[in-house]
């Protein structure tokens, strides 16, 4: 998708983009500083309304919320979506904040702390446990508290999904216990005093094949349903995990939702209704639920010219965007669509390299991006920011200040 299709999802306003209903340099003058990271709840709405138009009624929407754990973001899903996905105690503490039941939260991730662990099953979170190490801590926190902990058991498939850009599950991994280690763990804790809720299998991120993610979500079935035999309850939880990808470049095309959605209207009537029907599935979602509702502002310090090539220096960077400078995770690094911000109807009439302000060439935010004539004080605006934008990147590194993060 090209900067200006992204642009049009937020709509123009006396020639500039639209944020939270103003022209974005009224909204920079109300924030008060830049760089900033302005999150727009209407086109978040839109996104799970959309979501929920789509799925299947049966199947529960989780917010990943490692994706942007942003209090006012958090809260705002919270009234909207069935669950919420934890990562750490802090995160756990902001769920348990929001307004989201207690028991509608999930703890993932490798290498849970005993005293997070206690802290999540003394709330009644369903605790998603990576290991036996940490079956054994749960057990141990049950124990203690005096009640019974929830659990759900992460699976380390025995397949991998293709096309994701971080693969996270398949062959050797630090995530879930591996799927054919699976029954005789559960034969060993059958009676151990958990309530074992069923699996969570979690394959991959940024995925933008729906037919990769519909397949990933079949085997995904067949192996909780073989795994369903070892269970002494029925399988009630079902994880399918999410990774639904965002168009970052110009030639990503946005996710065909439809797609994924009649494949798992198929599970739901099938696979999952003759041998899981007890379960309620589950998909979570951090990027595509929160990604395309940001955009990271920046202001034009300095514009000059070497040798024939012309730079934008902004006064943000990759310390707060480590994503859009191709150091979160990609192979090859493209471009973030962005635009002048407050030039959104001014045609195109140069190509500029846009800098950060931090002292590494490492900090690009855009290379030879066409652009209107942009002078300084502009505002250079990067779209699908909303998901591992600040909290993603190296805030500390070169000591500028952090940046305002505002929900409009
Ligand atoms: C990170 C993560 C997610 C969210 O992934 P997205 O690609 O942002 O949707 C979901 N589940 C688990 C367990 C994760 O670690």
């Amino acid at each position: 998708m090209k900067p200006h299709e992204h642009a049009a999802a937020f709509g123009t306003l006396d020639g500039e983009l639209r944020l939270g209903g103003m022209p974005l340099s009224r909204l920079a003058a109300r924030v008060g500083s830049t760089p900033f990271f302005a999150y727009d709840r209407g086109i978040l709405d839109a996104r799970v309304d959309l979501l929920r138009a789509a799925l299947p009624s049966r199947v529960e929407l989780s917010y990943a919320m490692k994706a942007n754990p942003m209090p006012a973001v958090v809260q705002h899903l919270a009234t909207r979506v069935d669950r919420i996905d934890v990562a750490s105690a802090l995160e756990m503490q902001a769920a348990l904040d929001s307004t989201i039941r207690p028991e509608r939260v999930s703890f993932a991730g490798p290498g849970k702390a005993p005293a997070e662990i206690r802290q999540a099953v003394a709330a009644g979170i369903i605790v998603e446990v990576e290991s036996t190490t940490e079956i054994k801590r749960v057990i141990a926190a049950g124990d203690e508290l005096g009640v019974t902990p929830r659990i759900a058991i992460r699976v380390n498939p025995d397949f991998a999904v293709k096309g994701s850009g971080m693969r996270m599950g398949g062959g050797p991994q630090q995530f879930g216990i591996d799927a054919e280690q699976v029954p005789d763990v559960l034969k060993h804790y059958a009676s151990a005093g958990l309530d074992i809720l069923g699996f969570h299998i979690f394959a991959g991120s940024q995925n933008l094949n729906a037919e990769i993610i519909a397949e990933a979500q079949r085997r995904t079935v067949d192996l909780v349903s073989e795994l369903a035999e070892y269970l002494p309850t029925p399988v009630r939880y079902l994880n399918l995990g999410g990774g639904f990808g965002i168009p970052y470049t110009e030639k990503d095309r946005p996710l065909d939702l439809e797609a994924v959605a009649a494949g798992l209207h198929a599970l739901i009537d099938g696979p999952i209704a003759e041998r899981l029907p007890e379960a309620t599935p589950v998909v979570e979602l951090g990027r595509y639920l929160v990604g395309e509702c940001g955009v990271y502002v920046t202001r034009v310090l300095d514009r000059k010219v070497s040798r024939g090539k012309t730079y934008l220096v902004v006064d943000g960077g990759m310390h707060h965007q480590l994503a859009a400078s191709g150091n979160f995770g990609q192979a090859i690094r493209r471009n973030y669509p962005l635009i002048v911000g407050n030039r959104a109807d001014t045609p195109v009439d140069e190509n500029a390299t846009v800098v950060g302000c931090l002292c590494t060439p490492l900090d690009l935010l855009g290379d030879d991006v066409e652009l209107p004539l942009a002078e300084i004080d502009d505002l250079i605006v990067i779209f699908q920011q909303g998901a591992y934008g600040l909290t993603a990147s190296p805030t500390a590194f070169l000591g500028h200040p952090a940046p305002a993060e505002v929900l409009v």
